[in-house]
């Protein structure tokens, strides 16, 4: 008992030197992005007046598995990087389980969540474009946070929309944001057209993450020298956290263990993809057996529950139509605490690769992702982001099934951030505050059905 390994962490040395992009191995390459107006399939340059250059490269590259991190970008990885691979024997026990549990902890960032491993990349490409203005949304606050960081370090200006449910309950992440340097405004707001439009229809709006990406699109294309970056949904924000499950392979390495089952919770789907495909190339290339699950609310279902076809990646529809599993580009998920789960919509590849069945979907309720959180904290001394608590909670669902048949499967998840700036989140939910929503499967249809066909 004594010698058994708790941690692995690589030299920083070992540190990848490469990004892997899993568009080049996919059998099934996910549809093309459309032009709203004309719906042809869009080119890079179509992108070029968003977002910088190079990452609308990124974005739709097919063909290269490998695509370098820049110097600069490893640089600063460095600060924080690599993040542990923990044995949670804490967990386990606890459970009474015979599954082997593994977390990559990307809560030890410095701004407690994987979102700087594209925050950082990001920041890098705007700037050496000669980029001087960044905006973005954020939700939770903990994208907004990272790029606050990011857009410092590389003397960036930045402007965020924050959901303005997520800028009442989560006061200290704007703080975060400020002290970096960004500026902050609550959405929707009035500084906006589409702000304006959603305000007077709807005059007590909560904000989503639909509404944040439309402001920050809107003031990114008004403004000169200005660029928007997006913290999720994108292909090239999955490419940037493809660092997490590359590091975990050499790290799964040093444990002499492979998983059977890789796990995260999903938003719009980076820190899933981030962790997983580098597993996923073994199974497209190898076939190997690997499980890929990704955990989702119970109110905002869209890989469970959704639909697979062309939709705007924002409410006001100024994005490309995007090839996805959606709610709609207008729903508004219920008002629960895993603000960074409030999307209508998964991210492109995600959407082809579960069509597939490359990979499988689980939704969770609110309460239940608290209660493993509350667990997950008592067993191993971090308390995760309530995002988190949905992939702590398939992971636990997955550990009681192995316990049940007596099998030691090995499951990895990802710990994507802490929850120590959600605390009045837990403290609803200590104070039994917190309830579940569910969805009837005619609200689904219903919002569904008001979008129609857009391609
Ligand atoms: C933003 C966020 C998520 C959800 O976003 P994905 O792009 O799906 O990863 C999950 N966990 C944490 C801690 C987050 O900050």
């Amino acid at each position: 008992m004594s010698d058994r390994q708790k941690k692995f962490i690589l030299p920083e040395d070992e540190i990848p030197h490469y990004w892997y992009n899993i568009q080049a191995d996919m059998v099934n390459k996910p549809l093309p992005l459309l032009h709203p107006a004309t719906k042809q399939p869009l080119k890079a340059e179509d992108l070029y007046p968003i977002f910088a250059e190079e990452l609308c490269k990124q974005e739709l590259n097919t063909t290269d598995a490998w695509i370098e991190i820049p110097e600069e970008v490893r640089e600063l990885y460095k600060n924080y990087r690599s993040t542990p691979l923990v044995r949670a024997y804490g967990l386990e026990k606890a459970l009474g389980t015979p599954a082997h549990i593994y977390f990559k902890n990307e809560s030890v960032s410095p701004v407690g969540s994987h979102k700087l491993n594209s925050a950082l990349a990001q920041a890098y490409y705007c700037k050496k474009q000669g980029v001087t203005n960044i905006t973005t949304e954020t939700g939770a606050g903990q994208w907004g946070a990272a790029l606050s960081y990011a857009a410092k370090a590389f003397g960036l200006e930045l402007a965020v929309y924050m959901v303005k449910i997520s800028y009442e309950q989560k006061p200290y992440r704007r703080s975060i944001m400020q002290t970096f340097g960004a500026q902050v405004t609550a959405s929707p707001s009035m500084s906006t057209r589409a702000g304006k439009d959603i305000l007077t229809q709807f005059p007590n709006h909560p904000g989503s993450l639909g509404t944040a990406i439309s402001e920050a699109i809107e003031l990114a294309t008004t403004t000169p020298n200005c660029k928007y970056v997006l913290g999720s949904v994108l292909n090239q924000v999955s490419l940037h956290q493809t660092i997490i499950g590359l590091e975990a392979e050499k790290q799964m390495e040093m444990a002499g263990e492979y998983p059977d089952m890789v796990i995260a919770c999903f938003g719009g789907g980076s820190n899933f993809g981030g962790i997983t495909f580098p597993f996923m190339r073994h199974n497209i290339l190898e076939g190997k057996k690997t499980r890929f699950i990704a955990a989702e609310p119970a109110s905002c279902p869209k890989l469970t529950r959704g639909k697979f076809q062309y939709d705007f990646g924002d409410e006001a529809g100024y994005t490309p139509l995007l090839p996805m599993f959606t709610l709609g580009h207008d729903f508004t998920p219920a008002n629960i605490h895993a603000g960074g789960l409030r999307y209508h919509g998964a991210g492109t590849i995600v959407s082809q690769l579960i069509k597939d069945g490359l990979m499988e979907a689980v939704d969770l309720q609110q309460l239940d992702t608290f209660k493993a959180g509350c667990l997950f904290a008592q067993a191993e001394g971090i308390i995760p982001a309530p995002e988190s608590c949905h992939a702590i909670a398939a992971t636990i669902n997955e550990a009681n099934k192995c316990k049940e048949t007596g099998e030691a499967k090995v499951i990895l998840f990802n710990l994507s951030g802490h929850g120590l700036i959600d605390m009045a989140s837990y403290d609803k939910y200590l104070q039994g505050d917190l309830i579940n929503y569910s969805l009837s499967d005619e609200e689904i249809a219903e919002n569904l059905e008001k979008i129609g066909s857009l391609a």
